[in-house]
């Protein structure tokens, strides 16, 4: 059955009222989080805030961060608000930028979370005629329990596959007509360059819609995704601290993400002062859960960068939208003094016409960064005349040091020697790091 949106009445509720019920749910939680987080309660108590100077949406700032440090310091039971006997399920975050920190769930909690997949699931055309495979990590990471309990609140015949594995994700998705496939991007990538090299064409696949995210991916990955698939690729955003995907989704405008504001309510900060910025304005993300029970996270820094926007959406829905992150502030490598995203290169790579197999390796020699690229050729590319090759790395070159005003050394490597990523794709060696 045709279905726009999965929870209508607040997914297009007036953002006055949005306001409102947020303000309600804010009261409630900052109140249950100072009875029952001790960690929580000092840094109020230090900051001079009480639960009582907090009537609504508006006194938001009053309010600590809490970062990933805090979670590192507090770990693992230091922030639980309710007893371990009322928790269902914990899961974990995947690492990407240091120790692994955990989370944890009521019932309510995984029933809200899956309610938020649901909703994403939705935006990108699903209904219950859909066969959707999950080809996220399941386990401890969040992406593939979070939409495998989105797709069945769906309907859809869930395929719950996991990742890896990619010559079973293709004769699967063939043989059982898998019409949505989630998954991170890169590895959206790579289940296509597999299908391709098996002489699939896009209208071979029955695919219709794919979901993913998990890991920054640009416009230009989309655009690529989309064309070897033969389908509509939408984003979606979300942390294990938070819930897991679901936090924010795309619609089919495709424009950003729509923020599930009932259950996350988003700041934007400058990440060196604090201070909140105006809507519109570049910043780190910050989440304050309001409905989540047994790890309920009050104005938690994400670190990713992105802009907020409440220009109206052609979907009808009135959640606040979230750009893409281009990456969060400790991807931001500082190259030479230069600030770089591994997100820029990509964008430069596809325009150039390369497919988004790459690395970043920095080091630093003789006091002075370097800073090299090594991407793939694919087979049409290769080629063994070292005038060419190295003609293709100088063209290259010039084109990222014009993105970013620093000068990259690039190496072309052969066909398949950059490893291809199941899960989240790891972009960047920074060997100064390991110093
Ligand atoms: P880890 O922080 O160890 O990677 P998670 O698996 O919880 O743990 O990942 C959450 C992070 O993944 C987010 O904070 C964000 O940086 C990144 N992320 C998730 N979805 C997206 C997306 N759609 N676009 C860009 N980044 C994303
Ligand atoms: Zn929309």
């Amino acid at each position: 059955m045709e279905q726009r949106y999965f929870q209508k009445e607040i997914e297009t509720m007036p953002v006055e009222e949005m306001k409102k019920l947020q303000s309600e749910k804010l009261v409630k939680q900052v109140k249950h989080v100072y009875d029952n987080v001790p960690y929580y309660r000092d840094l109020m108590d230090k900051k001079g805030v009480k639960p009582e100077d907090i009537h609504g949406i508006e006194d938001l700032h009053l309010l600590p961060f809490l970062t990933k440090a805090d979670l590192r310091d507090a770990y693992p039971y230091g922030l639980l608000a309710k007893p371990l006997s009322e928790c269902v399920r914990i899961q974990s975050t995947s690492g990407t930028t240091g120790r692994r920190v955990v989370a944890f769930y009521t019932q309510n909690d995984v029933n809200l979370w899956e309610d938020c997949c649901a909703r994403a699931i939705v935006a990108a055309g699903g209904t219950n005629e859909d066969v959707c495979q999950v080809a996220y990590g399941y386990g401890l990471f969040t992406g593939g329990p979070g939409l495998n309990g989105g797709s069945h609140k769906v309907g859809c015949l869930t395929l719950p596959m996991s990742s890896g594995n990619t010559e079973r994700q293709i004769q699967f998705m063939n043989d059982l007509s898998a019409t949505i496939l989630c998954c991170t991007p890169s590895y959206a990538a790579y289940i296509g360059e597999s299908l391709k090299e098996q002489g699939y064409k896009p209208e071979d696949i029955p695919l219709k819609a794919g979901i993913f995210g998990a890991e920054p991916w640009t416009e230009e990955m989309r655009h690529s995704i989309e064309a070897t698939l033969g389908i509509k690729a939408y984003d979606i955003y979300g942390l294990t601290e938070t819930s897991g995907p679901g936090v924010s989704f795309e619609c089919c405008e495709q424009t950003g993400m729509h923020i599930n504001e009932d259950h996350f309510l988003a700041e934007i900060i400058n990440p060196d002062t604090g201070e909140v910025l105006p809507e519109g304005t570049k910043g780190e993300l910050v989440f304050t859960s309001l409905d989540k029970e047994a790890f309920p996270l009050l104005r938690y820094r994400t670190r990713d960068i992105c802009v907020l926007s409440r220009k109206k959406c052609s979907c009808g829905r009135t959640l606040i939208k979230m750009a893409k992150p281009m990456g969060r502030t400790d991807d931001m490598l500082i190259i030479r003094g230069v600030n770089v995203f591994p997100s820029q290169i990509e964008t430069v790579l596809l325009n150039e016409g390369y497919a988004p197999n790459y690395q970043i390796v920095v080091d630093r020699v003789n006091n002075t960064d370097t800073f090299e690229v090594n991407v793939e050729m694919d087979a049409e590319q290769f080629t063994d005349k070292l005038s060419d090759i190295l003609a293709m790395e100088k063209s290259l070159a010039e084109a990222i040091k014009t993105m970013l005003g620093i000068n990259p050394k690039v190496h072309l490597v052969a066909p398949k020697t950059i490893v291809r990523s199941e899960g989240k794709a790891v972009r960047v060696i920074d060997k100064r790091k390991l110093i």
